[in-house]
C-alpha cells in the first residue's frame, strides 16, 4: 500500500484517471502500440490458404491519452451527483438504497446488463424509488470502447434490454464506460443512442477496498460543488463504501446538497 502523505498528493491525480477496479491500476498500460508488420520483408501477393490461417483477433483501437471531448464530469448544478457502479448486487444496492431514502436524496446507478438480468427486481426497486440509471455495458468490458461499432452498439443494446425487461420504459440516461476508458467512438455511438456519456470528478478508488475513513476522506477532500461521486455498490466487498456513505450521505447533503446529474 502506497504511504499516506504520497497517497494524498497524489490524489488530485488519480482522482481523475482511476475508476472501476476491474481496469486495473494503470489502464493506459493495455493500449495496444500501433502495430507493425511482423514480417518488414515484401511479401507475395499471393493470399494465403484460408484454411491454412486462424481467424485473426480483431484488433482494438487505442484508447486516447487524454479522455474524448463531450463528457459529462459535472453534476449540472450547485448540488453533488452520487454515482454508484458495477450493480445491482443482493448485499448492497439495497443498503445503498435504504440509505438514500433516508437522507431523501436521488443518485445514478451504473448498472452492469448481466447483474440487471439477474436481479431485476433491484433494477426495478431503483426506479420505483426516484433514482437514474446508467449503462455500464454488458459484462462490464473495460475495452469496450475500443472495440468496433457494431459491438459497442449491441453491447449497450443488450443492457438496455435487460434494463427494460426489468424496468420497463424507464429511461436510461446514461452511459458510463467501465473503467473509464474512453474512445471517441464509443462516446459518438453512446449519444447516437441517446444515452450521455457520464464521467466522474472524484474517485476515492473504493473498488481497491481502502478502510471506510479513507473513503469519507478521499471524498471529503475532493468534492466541490457540482462534483460527480464515483463509488461501487457491487464487484467486491463494499461493507467499507456501505460505511463510508453512512457518514458520506448526510454530510454532502449538508454542505452541497444531493443532485441528479443533468
Ligand atoms: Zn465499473
Amino acid at each position: 500500500m502506497r504511504p499516506r502523505a504520497l497517497s494524498a498528493l497524489a490524489l488530485g491525480l488519480v482522482l481523475l484517471v482511476t475508476g472501476c477496479g476491474e481496469a486495473g491500476k494503470s489502464p493506459e498500460k493495455a493500449a495496444a502500440p500501433p502495430s507493425a508488420s511482423p514480417s518488414p520483408s515484401p511479401t507475395p501477393v499471393t493470399k494465403p490458404s484460408p484454411t491454412h490461417t486462424t481467424p485473426a483477433k480483431p484488433k482494438l483501437r487505442p484508447v486516447p491519452k487524454k479522455l474524448p471531448a463531450g463528457l459529462h464530469r459535472a453534476s449540472g448544478s450547485n448540488g453533488v451527483a452520487l454515482t454508484f457502479d458495477d450493480g445491482p448486487d443482493p448485499r448492497y444496492t439495497p443498503q445503498i438504497l435504504a440509505q438514500l431514502r433516508a437522507a431523501r436524496v436521488k443518485a445514478t446507478f451504473c448498472v452492469v446488463g448481466k447483474q440487471a438480468k439477474r436481479y431485476p427486481e433491484l433494477v426495478a426497486r431503483i426506479v420505483r424509488e426516484g433514482h437514474q440509471l446508467c449503462n455500464h455495458s454488458w459484462h462490464h468490458d473495460v475495452n469496450l470502447g475500443r472495440r468496433s461499432a457494431a459491438e459497442i452498439r449491441s453491447d449497450l443494446e443488450r443492457t438496455n434490454e435487460a434494463i427494460h425487461a426489468a424496468a420497463p420504459k424507464a429511461p436510461i440516461t446514461w452511459f458510463r464506460q467501465p473503467g473509464g476508458r474512453w474512445t471517441a467512438e464509443e462516446v459518438a455511438i453512446a449519444k447516437q443512442m441517446g444515452l450521455r456519456p457520464l464521467h466522474w470528478s472524484v474517485d476515492p478508488q473504493d473498488w481497491d477496498h481502502p478502510p471506510a475513513k479513507t473513503i469519507i476522506k478521499r471524498v471529503k477532500g475532493a468534492t466541490r460543488h457540482g462534483s460527480v461521486v464515483l463509488m461501487h455498490d457491487a464487484g467486491g466487498d463494499r461493507a467499507q463504501t456501505m460505511a463510508a456513505c453512512r457518514h458520506l450521505i448526510p454530510d454532502l447533503k449538508r454542505r452541497f446538497g444531493i443532485a441528479l446529474p443533468r
